[in-house]
């Protein structure tokens, strides 16, 4: 791979966008690095469930052409993205993830894939994914698990392990994914990539798979905390054909991401969300991130969101509960897989339902849908469904009290660093916690983002930190994220650059698989940070 090659990778989409506009390189040469390093990786990484090179090179090079024309382009004009498979593409498979949804071809695009289109993005593929947005390791995906490019054994976090594990591998240099419990942030924390989810209805779900409506949020993920609020401004914004969907202009992200000002600002540690079960070096480096914000001057104090203990509990009944309806229409006879029972002459349309529900669903799924149907059945409703709607509203009034004290509230994003693939597949519960951070969010319906603040100490994975904000404040956000990218030294200057070139200068087969602990790790964070 030239070294002009691993340049363009390496930009990211603010860098390109520069170079783009000022015509040094080409879209459709931006275009191709990225499709010949997803050619070289992606066999070891299992990022992208569909490829789309040819829509691709031709959209980089409609936008050649009208700057050729001297046509005024929008800013991220030719700058190329992968986008989770949950998003409606139009003759692109789009599968959710899903054996039941395996080839479906979508006859129109969600209104996040419109809005990239007309931004002139070029669409590079649809990224891998845990079945219908239920895991927090990508495992659960019927087309196998996507692999962590920072030690190919471990997962890249889920459910949008894809989207994060592309970003990471420098496949592209941005990224759609969703968010119904923590599946952007927590791929972004496990990655050391950035993932923010927006206020609810701040990008609009219109064409999006539906996991749990009434949680599910569409957002933006990057390398960096600019790339990200780039992409935040094209996605944002009303839609009509949205119901949920906000109308309020789109915060002013990608200027708070610029300016990265804390002064003056009051920050709160969440209690119940950095004390015991974090692993030692999240812990670390989420407290040598409180040091360096004191530095830049934010206040710092610590709040207290009693309910959040019961966060997992409540959305345990209630993503099941609305995720078995929203699944319903799995019913093999309108659209995806249908599959007939072995030896029945003549089956009943309820026979051939069961039997493909039986073979395009994987465990995952079975599992939530049939907990769903519980909870809302006559008789357990008001105890398990009712029950979890009021503890929502508890978490709610936690937000609203801790934000009449605090600007924005900060934790670690996920209690460890990627964990190995296989450790949890057979331990739903614990796979469950990996999301104890960032689920109140969701349920509250406010934005949050996770940004790298450097490698574990004990394993020299990246850990990241969580900022939360109150709705429509996501430029809070990105204000305090962009702080700490400035002020702790990049974990992408060092061991992970050497990494990915290891990758990419090979076949991309598993003889690319850098061993844990075999590359030389600098430490991440600056250490002068922390004397001063
Ligand atoms: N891991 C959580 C779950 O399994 C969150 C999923 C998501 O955000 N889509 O439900």
């Amino acid at each position: 791979m030239s070294s002009q090659t691993t340049d363009l990778l390496r930009l990211g989409a603010a860098g390109l966008a520069r170079e783009l506009a000022d015509g040094r390189v080409s879209a459709i040469e931006v275009t191709r690095a990225h499709l010949e390093r997803i050619e070289a990786v992606d066999g070891a990484v299992n990022a992208f469930l569909a490829r789309n090179a040819d829509d691709a090179l031709a959209t980089a090079r409609g936008v050649d052409d009208a700057r050729a024309a001297g046509e005024q382009l929008p800013p991220l004009a030719g700058v190329p993205i992968a986008v989770k498979d949950i998003a409606c593409t139009q003759g692109l498979t789009t599968t959710a993830g899903s054996a039941i949804l395996r080839d479906w071809v979508p006859p129109y695009d969600a209104t996040v894939v419109r809005k990239l289109r007309a931004a002139r993005m070029p669409i590079l593929g649809k990224t891998n994914m845990d079945e219908f947005a239920m895991g927090s390791s990508t495992e659960h995906s019927a087309f196998g698990p996507a692999h962590n490019p920072w030690d190919l054994t471990r997962i890249p976090g889920g459910s949008g392990g894809g989207s994060a594990a592309a970003l990471a591998a420098f496949e592209a240099p941005l990224a759609i994914g969703s968010d119904t419990g923590g599946s952007i942030r927590q791929p972004a924390a496990v990655t050391g990539t950035v993932g923010a989810k927006p206020t609810y209805g701040g990008v609009s779900r219109y064409g999006i798979i539906a996991l749990a409506s009434s949680l599910d949020q569409i957002g933006p993920c990057g390398r960096s905390v600019l790339d990200t609020a780039l992409l935040h401004e094209v996605i944002g914004g009303h839609d009509p054909a949205d119901s949920t969907s906000l109308n309020a202009p789109v915060p002013p992200v990608v200027a708070a991401a610029r300016a990265a000002d804390v002064s003056g600002m009051r920050v709160g540690v969440v209690r119940e969300l950095s004390g015991e079960g974090y692993q030692p070096g999240v812990r670390q480096r989420f407290d040598e991130a409180v040091t360096v914000l004191q530095a830049a001057g934010a206040q710092v104090v610590e709040v207290s969101c009693p309910h959040f203990e019961y966060a997992i509990a409540a959305y345990y009944l209630i993503l099941p509960s609305e995720a078995s309806s929203n699944l319903a229409r799995y019913d093999a006879m309108r659209y995806g897989l249908r599959t007939f029972p072995d030896g029945v002459a003549d089956p009943s349309a309820e026979q051939v339902m069961a039997a493909t529900r039986e073979a395009g669903f994987g465990a995952e799924v079975k599992r939530r849908i049939i907990l769903g149907t519980y909870a809302l059945s006559s008789g357990y409703y008001d105890a398990y469904y009712g029950q979890a709607q009021k503890v929502r509203t508890l978490i709610a009034r936690d937000f609203e009290a801790a934000f009449d004290q605090v600007d924005v509230l900060i934790s670690p994003t996920s209690p460890t660093t990627a964990f190995g693939i296989g450790e949890k597949i057979d331990d739903p519960l614990s796979m469950y916690l990996q999301d104890i951070a960032t689920i109140p969010a969701n349920l509250a319906g406010v934005p949050g983002i996770s940004v790298p603040v450097g490698l574990s100490p004990d394993d020299a994975l990246p850990v990241g930190l969580q900022v939360l904000a109150p709705a429509l404040a996501d430029d809070r956000l990105y204000s305090v994220a962009a702080a700490l990218e400035r002020d702790l030294t990049t974990i992408w200057g060092g061991p992970l650059l050497d990494r990915i070139t290891d990758l990419a200068d090979s076949d991309g087969g598993d003889t690319a698989v850098a061993a844990p602990g075999t590359q030389p790790v600098a430490r991440a964070v600056d250490p002068t940070r922390q004397e001063s």
